[in-house]
């Protein structure tokens, strides 16, 4: 009899389109589903505390989908490789397959086992389960890397056409005996005293979630996303930034399914292209975090070392805890905390607002978001940050500084957005929604708020941290230019 094949789930929790469990199957044997939860193995980027919990139901509807084909998911914790060894000498397991990661722990990790396990005689392969394009297929002209994301993603749309999906297994068959398992609720992934993820959603996961949100999104919202994806309030963006980390959906999937709606003509043409080209972007971060790996902790542009940053906690504390006296800021920080979501348009003027208004290190924000985003992504999160503050590949320039009343104004008009998560403004007119500092004393009577009391003063004067951030940055300059001999 064939012996079994361990397929390690990793960021691909799903059973479609999963080339590991299809090549595990397609060996014939039996097969052996494990996910090791190595906490201390990724170091500074272990899993934060909502990724913890949105792991935790991950998980669990992974097991319920393996329970229906007669399967189990082998849970245990602690180092990959002691796990991985013994899972091997308790099954006589002769092969390991799994999904790449990229993130330079993992990296370096599977490269150490690989090279580890080969050497004992196993059949050891790694799949692509994650992207579109793996990070080395795509290159310049000269053979480099890209570092800007408008030819980056005009290459991968003239490179070949992704694969087409893998169906699910129709069997995978089961091992005689099973190796010994945790159980979830051993792991204590989930809040209790406090339990602060008592408004996180724990429907809007899984893999039958995540079709069903696809479906849904191209039959009803995609037509309006190129126009309406910038408005926090009208919730027409797809919400699959967690089920795409936790790979309980494939990039491959939703390029086909994406494509396939244009075809038929059911989803216009253009604002599902753009759609995709946002897919482009989660594709440009995993192409910027595997070339230049120390993407989440240095500035990709070595020349904003030299930047001023302040340093003051409580100016943190009260960014972090969503007190800052501009309306938007603070209903975005809200949102985090309450539900571990966090509209885009909102990231990006929370993160202009910390790294310009308050002149704190984009670190901390990237930190502050790792901890409590339900779709913290190493990739996703570090290129994203180091682009508000300028500091990265391709980055808005530094110069750009978010307005962020004006933001609101344009972006959240009638006040939806901030009235559902500061909602002790939510009886200021429109007019004064995003700038309480500028209604009238009947104004903010009649809406029951007392500046300072209720709701803060702005923490900073819009102007003055603009001119403050300009100042900084113009140093920045003169001081890298005097680092820069002239050609
Ligand atoms: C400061 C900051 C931090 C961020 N941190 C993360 C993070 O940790 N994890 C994360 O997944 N996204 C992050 N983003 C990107 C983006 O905000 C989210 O992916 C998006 O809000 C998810 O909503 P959606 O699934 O409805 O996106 P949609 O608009 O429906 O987009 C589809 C998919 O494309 C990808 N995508 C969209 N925008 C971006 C982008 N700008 N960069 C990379 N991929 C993108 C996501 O996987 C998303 O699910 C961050 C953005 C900013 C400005």
């Amino acid at each position: 009899m064939t012996a079994p094949c361990i397929v390690w789930f990793r960021h691909d929790l799903r059973l479609a389109d999963h080339a590991a469990l299809t090549a595990a199957v397609d060996r014939g044997g039996p097969v052996i589903c494990l996910y090791i939860l190595d906490q201390d193995g990724a170091g500074t980027w272990a899993r934060g505390g909502a990724s913890l919990w949105r792991l935790h139901h991950s998980l669990l509807s992974l097991q319920t989908r393996l329970l229906d084909k007669g399967q189990r998911l082998i849970l245990r914790k602690g180092s990959a490789e002691a796990i991985l060894s013994e899972i091997i000498s308790e099954t006589g397991a002769e092969a390991l397959y799994w999904g790449r990661d990229y993130e330079p722990y993992a990296i370096s990790r599977d490269t150490d086992l690989k090279a580890h396990f080969k050497d004992q005689g196993l059949d050891v392969q790694s799949f692509c389960t994650r992207l579109l394009f793996e990070p080395w297929t795509i290159a310049t002209q000269a053979g480099d890397p890209y570092k800007v994301y408008s030819p980056f993603w005009r290459a991968c749309l003239a490179s070949d056409e992704p694969a087409a999906p893998l169906p699910t297994p129709h069997t995978i068959p089961a091992p005689e005996c099973w190796p010994q398992s945790d159980t979830l609720t051993d792991w204590h992934l989930l809040p209790t005293r406090p339990n602060w993820a008592q408004d996180f959603d724990p429907e809007t996961t899984g893999e039958d979630w995540a079709q069903s949100r696809l479906r849904t999104f191209l039959d009803t919202r995609v037509s309006d996303y190129k126009d309406k994806r910038d408005l926090p309030a009208a919730e027409v963006t797809s919400g699959l930034s967690a089920a795409l980390h936790f790979g309980e959906i494939s990039p491959r999937q939703i390029w086909h399914k994406t494509q396939a709606a244009i075809d038929k003509g059911e989803a216009p043409a253009k604002p599902a292209q753009k759609f995709l080209s946002e897919l482009g972007w989660r594709e440009f971060s995993y192409h910027l975090l595997y070339h230049f790996p120390t993407l989440p902790s240095e500035n990709f542009r070595y020349d904003f070392n030299l930047f001023p940053w302040r340093d003051s906690t409580e100016d943190l504390k009260r960014w972090q805890l969503g007190q800052t006296g501009y309306p938007l800021v603070d209903a975005g920080m809200r949102q985090l905390w309450q539900t571990g979501e966090m509209h885009n348009r909102v990231r990006m003027v929370v993160a202009s607002f910390l790294t310009k208004h308050l002149m704190l290190h984009w670190r901390h924000g990237e930190d502050w978001f790792w901890d409590t985003l339900v779709d913290a992504d190493l990739a996703n999160n570090a290129a994203s940050w180091q682009w508000v503050a300028g500091s990265g590949a391709d980055a808005a320039p530094y110069f750009r500084i978010f307005n962020p009343f004006t933001q609101g104004e344009k972006f959240d008009a009638q006040g939806q957005y901030v009235r559902q998560w500061v909602p002790e403004l939510s009886g200021l007119p429109n007019t004064k929604i995003h700038r309480p500092w500028e209604a009238s004393a009947s104004e903010l009577g009649n809406a029951g708020i007392t500046l300072g009391s209720t709701y803060p003063h702005p923490m900073v004067d819009h102007m003055t941290a603009r001119d403050r951030a300009l100042e900084a940055y113009e140093i920045l300059k003169s001081k890298r230019e005097k680092k820069e001999p002239a050609d």
